[in-house]
């Protein structure tokens, strides 16, 4: 069969065909990073029209109570929730993802207190290693730089020592997710908590915190779960911390009650006290509109989708550039939401593509890296998108000089 065959054979069985025409994108463009910023829902631009003119301009301040706003954080954060495995009560959005990382690290050194080691895999995505570096200067704590596969040989020597671990995971470069459940497991038989970072794992992905055990989360809301530029973040908080979980901010909008306007600060029962300060409220209505798209689905079939197109990817690249070396494992349950090759012109490669209507991105060093946004694609475009990272590849057509200069955002 050839792969045109296999690309509209493999739309034409998939449940979820429908999904992609719940997004807007360009006829010409073929989008290959939704890992970075999801693509709009078709829906979400009436929903902000709605929410400026009638909300913010008619409704003003009544909105709060009104339109919902005041629950906004816990509503977005309990539709999140379901997404990762979570009960409702656990999630809720705000902030953004470093600060929500700098909130629970330091929440985390406090619901284990005495232990002084924070542990953190070298490969984090840099945010994640400036957020827990600035927590340790603060707290006084030491960090462990230790990749996962050494993890356990790291616990049986200092385990009793680890406060909590940072983890993604998925490696934002390579692509390749770690065993949670098991990585969990063995962190909570030193004692030891588990802060995972699920950025690029929300809305691709089967998360399963509760049944894992996870005792804090965070991620992004502007990446798979399409929230729109800037969208806020989300924390998880297990509900057996909840009563002794105090994040890095007492804020007004975390306490138990704020329109008291009391001076002392008392932490919100549950959740809520993960909250701190307003939120961007519009930021968080888009992400609330955008997750609509979600309503129903089950994510075992959007993972199955997201393993489907990631691996026609691969078996495309197998067959029309078979000597570009992929960094992301071929084994479905290894990988997450995307697929990274390494080329040594690999910045050049990506505006080659770009100028194609391909979108990827480049990652240092040597990495063009092209996220799968699991509702969005089809793998008709899938297979175009291959065909041309092929013939960029052998036609050369990265080495135009042109490509070579670097934007700001790579
Ligand atoms: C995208 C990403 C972030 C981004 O953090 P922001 O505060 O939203 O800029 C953090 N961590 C990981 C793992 C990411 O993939």
């Amino acid at each position: 069969m050839s792969l045109d065959e296999r690309a509209a054979g493999l739309d034409a069985v998939d449940p979820l065909a429908g999904e992609p025409a719940k997004f807007s994108l360009p006829d010409s463009t073929i989008y290959l990073d939704g890992n970075s910023l999801g693509p709009l829902p078709r829906h979400v631009p009436a929903v902000l029209q709605n929410v400026v003119e009638q909300q913010w301009g008619h409704d003003l301040i009544t909105s709060w109570n009104r339109h919902g706003w005041w629950e906004a954080p816990r509503r977005a954060g309990d539709r999140i929730g379901r997404l990762l495995g979570g009960a409702p009560g656990q999630v809720v959005a705000g902030d953004s993802t470093s600060q929500q990382l700098f909130s629970a690290t330091v929440a985390a050194a406090r619901l284990n207190p005495g232990r002084r080691t924070v542990v953190i895999d070298p490969a984090s995505f840099p945010t994640d290693l400036y957020v827990v570096a600035s927590v340790a200067e603060l707290l006084g704590l030491e960090v462990a730089q230790v990749e996962p596969s050494h993890l356990q040989h790291f616990l049986a020597d200092r385990g009793s020592d680890v406060a909590v671990a940072v983890l993604c995971e998925v490696d934002f470069r390579t692509g390749e997710r770690l065993d949670a459940p098991a990585l969990t497991d063995a962190l909570h038989q030193s004692g030891a908590l588990v802060l995972w970072d699920l950025c690029h794992s929300a809305g691709a992905l089967v998360v399963e915190l509760d049944a894992w055990g996870a005792d804090l989360a965070v991620g992004c809301g502007y990446k798979f779960l399409n929230g729109g530029p800037g969208a806020p973040a989300w924390i998880y908080v297990a509900q057996r911390h909840q009563e002794q979980f105090r994040g890095a901010v007492a804020g007004w909008n975390g306490h138990a009650r704020p329109f008291a306007f009391e001076a002392a600060y008392e932490p919100a029962p549950g959740v809520s006290r993960a909250r701190v300060g307003t939120p961007a409220m519009l930021s968080l209505l888009s992400l609330d509109a955008a997750l609509d798209v979600y309503d129903g689905l089950d994510m075992v079939d959007v993972r199955a989708r997201s393993v489907s197109l990631t691996g026609f990817f691969l078996e495309c690249l197998a067959e029309l550039a078979p000597d570009l070396e992929p960094v992301t494992p071929r084994e479905p349950e290894r990988r997450g939401s995307q697929v990274s090759v390494r080329h040594a012109s690999a910045y050049a490669v990506v505006q080659a593509l770009l100028a194609r209507g391909v979108i990827g991105d480049f990652r240092e060093p040597d990495i063009a890296r092209f996220g799968f946004s699991p509702l969005a694609l089809t793998h008709v475009q899938v297979l175009r998108a291959a065909r041309e990272l092929a013939d960029v590849v052998a036609t050369r057509a990265y080495a135009d000089p042109a490509l070579a200069a670097r934007t700001t955002v790579t």
